[in-house]
């Protein structure tokens, strides 16, 4: 079974009831979903990242910024621990500053394309993604969109211009989801949201984001009413991938997601 990560970079959730959308309406759907997810501080991209794979704030892992440094208290992340577990990860994604969310070492396939800042830019990634998920047996991919972001600072936060470019990733996604192998989980959120051109504070408006998991074994049509953090992505994607998580991880395993065993 293989397990996928889609992360659409600075999606707001309301931005998926107003957008034409119908693959992200359709996964929501058929999946456990919130949407007032949290994000962290500072609700930007790199640190954000750093928190998801890492289950940790920035004030653990010192990353508060899109410039990488060596994070202050190092520890493991997702990829690291996966690839430790025998599984074969695989990354696509189209903005560089990602390129060290794992250690090296870690993945079996990594593929990037310089194309955040173009409107078929996330068509671009989904395309490679579902060529190679299709043909080869990967346990974890992580596929990261960066598009709707960069829609965000040109245009500005749910508007037309954003709206529209959601629209064209919602596209992306009818090629990706399709070709993924039968049985596959798909857990599929954002970063953070935005206001106006930008993001990166405390308002709701940054702050609040999607949270989808859909999949065999977890419940279909249902919202989380549990509080969920993107701390919690690592623990519920290591659960999904059957690894125990790191000790150090700080998220917690949303386990409100499963469907319950009958009997
Ligand atoms: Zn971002």
């Amino acid at each position: 079974m293989t397990v996928v990560f889609i992360l659409i970079d600075g999606l707001r959730p309301d931005a998926i009831d107003t957008a034409d959308c119908p693959q992200l309406a359709a996964l929501r759907e058929r999946g456990a979903a919130t949407m007032s997810a949290r994000s962290v501080m500072p609700s930007v991209t790199l640190p954000c990242h750093t928190s998801i794979f890492h289950s940790v704030p920035p004030t653990r892992h010192g990353i508060t910024s899109n410039d990488w440094q060596p994070m202050a208290r190092p520890l493991l992340g997702l990829f690291d621990l996966a690839h430790a577990a025998g599984k074969r990860c695989a990354f696509f994604y189209n903005w560089e500053q990602l390129r060290d969310i794992g250690r090296p070492g870690s993945l079996e396939l990594s593929f990037f394309r310089n194309t955040a800042y173009q409107a078929d830019g996330d068509q671009i990634i989904a395309d490679e993604a579902a060529r190679y998920l299709a043909a080869e047996q990967f346990d974890f991919a992580f596929v990261y969109l960066g598009t709707v972001d960069s829609a965000g600072h040109h245009y500005g936060w749910m508007s037309e211009g954003y709206l529209g470019q959601l629209a064209t990733v919602d596209v992306a996604l009818g090629t990706l989801l399709p070709a993924l192998p039968a049985g596959s989980t798909v857990l599929l959120q954002s970063d953070h949201g935005g206001h106006e051109r930008n993001h990166g504070t405390e308002m709701l408006e940054d702050m609040t984001i999607p949270w989808i998991v859909a999949g065999p074994g977890i419940r279909a049509g249902h919202t989380i009413t549990s509080p969920v953090s993107l701390l919690d992505t690592a623990p519920t994607l290591a659960r999904l991938l059957g690894i125990a998580p790191h000790r150090e991880w700080e998220g917690r395993c949303v386990e409100e997601i499963f469907e319950r065993v009958k009997g």
